[in-house]
């Protein structure tokens, strides 16, 4: 392992000068990942920038008018245990509650969950299904991205050099709605073959108002069924039009074959768990 300098900067401006001074430098967050690719030589960073020390970014709050907006250093644990969340977006504590084990749990963190780019990763099919946004700081501007826009390819992000993943935004959501997130994994404490993250809201006519589903798992990125909406948005939503959105999740996947499983079962459960995560959803939400 290489010699790295450790950085507790004091706030997000002074981590992102960093970043832009040296071009080696990595955030630290809770350093479940980073830490591993650190010991095993896969990167070797010059310098820790330790954001943990930066107050206000574990913060976890709720706006009638903006929705939930949570901070990148909430970990695994504080997204499960969260009442705002099992209130206001219960789906999310859903993926929190399957990821691994709960050393990992209680160390790893959304922001860095997400940053880390994992295309099995638990977080982002959920938060792409919520239509999640991101805000990305550093002093040489602000943005704000959907969530499905900041995966490039495998382990890579729209992130620049000097930018810092700052706050999770959740637009309100309509009030009728369900949803679940469904993972298949080889065991317990495994990264996910197949993710499926699904939401349905209704209206009091019964016709479909919200759908957002989100894909782990299946491509090098985590992806969003895109088509959901044309062919869900303002109808009854009924067996065959399920069905087609399964489709089109199954059509837009292209995974590759590893240890876990092969392309081709992918592609095929990826369709299978749709389906079966889009009918949950809808009960759910017929349910409220
Ligand atoms: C054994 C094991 C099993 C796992 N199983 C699962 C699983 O089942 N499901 C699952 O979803 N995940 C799983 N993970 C990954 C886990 O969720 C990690 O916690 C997560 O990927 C990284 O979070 P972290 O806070 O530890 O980030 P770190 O390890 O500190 O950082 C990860 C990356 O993100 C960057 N980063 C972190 N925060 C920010 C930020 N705010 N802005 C910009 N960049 C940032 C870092 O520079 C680094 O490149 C597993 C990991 C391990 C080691």
């Amino acid at each position: 392992m290489k010699y790295f300098e450790y950085i507790e900067p004091k706030d997000l401006a002074e981590a992102s000068q960093i970043l832009n001074e040296y071009p080696e430098a990595k955030i630290l967050a809770g350093g479940a990942s980073l830490v591993v690719l650190i010991k095993n030589n896969l990167i070797q960073p010059s310098h820790l920038v330790n954001i943990k020390t930066i107050p206000g970014l574990d913060q976890l709050r709720w706006d009638s008018k903006e929705g939930l907006k949570i901070g990148p250093l909430n970990r695994h644990r504080d997204i499960f245990e969260s009442p705002l969340i099992r209130q206001h977006c219960p789906i999310l504590s859903e993926a929190a509650s399957k990821i691994s084990s709960p050393p990992i749990r209680n160390m790893g963190t959304i922001g860095g969950n997400i940053c880390h780019g994992e295309p099995a990763a638990d977080f982002p099919p959920a938060l792409i299904a919520l239509g999640a946004k991101l805000r990305l700081f550093s002093t040489k501007g602000e943005r704000i991205v959907a969530v499905e826009e900041f995966f490039v390819d495998f382990y890579e992000t729209i992130l620049s050099k000097t930018e810092i993943l700052s706050e999770i935004i959740i637009p309100p959501l309509p009030s009728r709605i369900g949803g679940t997130y469904i993972k298949l994994d080889k065991t317990n404490n495994s990264i996910a073959i197949v993710g499926v993250a699904a939401l349905i809201g209704v209206d009091e006519k019964g016709n479909c108002n919200y759908v957002g589903v989100g894909l782990g798992g299946v491509a090098p990125t985590p992806l969003k069924v895109k088509n959901a909406g044309e062919i869900l948005l303002g109808k009854k939503v009924e067996e065959d039009l399920i069905e087609k959105v399964a489709k089109e999740a199954q059509l837009i996947a292209n995974p590759i074959t590893n240890i876990y499983a092969s392309d081709r079962y992918r592609k095929e459960m990826v369709y299978v768990l749709t389906k079966r995560a889009l009918k949950e959803a809808f009960s759910k939400a017929l349910m409220i």
